[in-house]
């Protein structure tokens, strides 16, 4: 099956088109700023990236002129349209509504439109992509993916935040997590790989890239996650704060007189690497600043270790049992040194990195621990596009 898999943001729309037999990507790309001054950029056949100016004022604009550069004969992707079989949508949002990927349909598009509250920065975008789709190809099959949906079997205990309870209720103020097709994706590989049921397989997976979280899986179903409310919440990010005392909100509010929004921006927008370090919300560009000596640079990069350890250290406590500690995402597979940092003294609970074969992994899965641990700690690529190209295909087979 060939299946369009779109991402549609507020200005921009990415897409890849999967081959579910061979896993393939035939083709990538995004439209940027779509609105004003548009840009479209695409690999093609032997992965060179062509960049061009597009007039695209809306997401069914951007997305025509990614349907005609599929079927440009120069391009060599496919020869018709109707060689898309099914189209899957990231949907971040799916509150708690969507516990697994969904057909498309009417009633979806609504419960779509009403997670759109809890999650109004990116829901209202990927329904504007879906309904670019339905508008453009109106035969072929949606799917939605919902980064949520994984976290949807995590118990109350896990999601449950002890402030008023009529808060839950009235407004649905709980923990939902995020990223779930990655931890989803990197949980499968892990235990194929490993030889193991995922029904039986313990892990945590460590997502950490620009916006990083943690989970707990548990017999393969997620039970925790760093991620809450909103993907503010958890560990030490790019540019978000991740988890820090709530007075501080109230404090900052006061003293620099700032409004809600304001104080929102900072979090989510100033904090992480990039307000810590004052140098990048890129790790690689802070290492740069620490080998000159930078003393911020070192202790932004410490307390980003510290953060990661805390949620690992949490989450053995509450699997009992950990078949595997997996890292995933940009930091997670490239970057071998706070890998090491991660899990360095905890030899005493089995965990143990063969240094060398961290500092080599590289592209695809590799098993980090000395070979006859119990506890494997594992690199593993994710690929959210590809669990959502099959996601579709499942779904839509079902
Ligand atoms: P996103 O959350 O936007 O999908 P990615 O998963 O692509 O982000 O991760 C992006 C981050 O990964 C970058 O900000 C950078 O800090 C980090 N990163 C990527 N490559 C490396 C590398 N070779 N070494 C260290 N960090 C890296």
């Amino acid at each position: 099956m060939k299946v369009l898999v779109i991402n549609a943001g507020s200005s921009s729309l990415k897409y890849q088109l999967i081959d579910t037999i061979t896993h393939q990507s035939i083709t990538k790309g995004i439209v940027e700023r779509i609105g004003a001054d548009a840009e479209f950029s695409f690999s093609t056949r032997d992965d060179r990236k062509i960049k061009s100016a597009i007039d695209a004022k809306n997401h069914t604009q951007a997305l025509t002129y990614v349907l005609d550069n599929l079927k440009d004969p120069a391009n060599a992707f496919i020869k018709s349209l109707d060689e898309i079989d099914a189209i899957g949508h990231r949907v971040v949002h799916g509150a708690e509504e969507f516990s697994a990927s969904v057909r498309i349909e009417e009633k979806v598009i609504k419960a779509i439109e009403k997670c759109c509250e809890i999650a109004p920065l990116h829901n209202p975008p990927n329904l504007q992509g879906i309904l670019a789709c339905r508008e453009v190809l109106p035969d072929t099959p949606q799917v939605a993916v919902f980064d949520t949906a994984f976290h949807q079997t995590m118990p109350k205990s896990s999601y449950l935040y002890a402030i008023p309870y009529e808060f839950y209720e009235k407004y649905g103020i709980r923990r939902y997590g995020f990223h779930g097709t990655s931890h989803r994706y990197v949980t499968m590989k892990a235990a194929e790989f490993l030889d193991k049921k995922l029904d039986e397989f313990n892990c945590i997976t460590c997502h950490l890239g620009n916006g990083s979280s943690i989970a707990a899986v548990k017999n393969g179903r997620s039970v925790d996650t760093s991620m809450g409310y909103t993907p503010l919440e958890g560990v030490v990010m790019g540019t978000r704060s991740g988890s820090i005392d709530p007075a501080i909100v109230f404090y900052l509010m006061k003293k620099e007189n700032l409004d809600a929004k304001q104080v929102d921006d900072i979090l989510n927008k100033k904090s992480g690497l990039l307000g810590l370090s004052g140098i990048s919300n890129d790790l690689r560009t802070i290492w740069q600043e620490e080998l000159k000596g930078n003393e911020r640079a070192a202790v932004t990069r410490d307390v980003l270790v510290k953060s990661i350890r805390k949620y690992i250290g949490a989450y053995m406590v509450e699997l009992g049992t950990v078949d595997a500690i997996i890292f995933t995402a940009g930091i997670g597979e490239n970057d071998w040194n706070i890998r090491e940092r991660c899990v360095s003294g905890l030899e005493n609970f089995g965990i143990v990195l063969d240094n060398q074969v961290n500092r080599d992994a590289k592209g695809a899965i590799t098993d980090l621990s000395p070979f006859g641990m119990k506890t494997h700690v594992l690199m593993v690529p994710t690929n959210e596009e590809l669990m959502i190209a099959l996601d579709t295909e499942g779904v839509l087979k079902k």
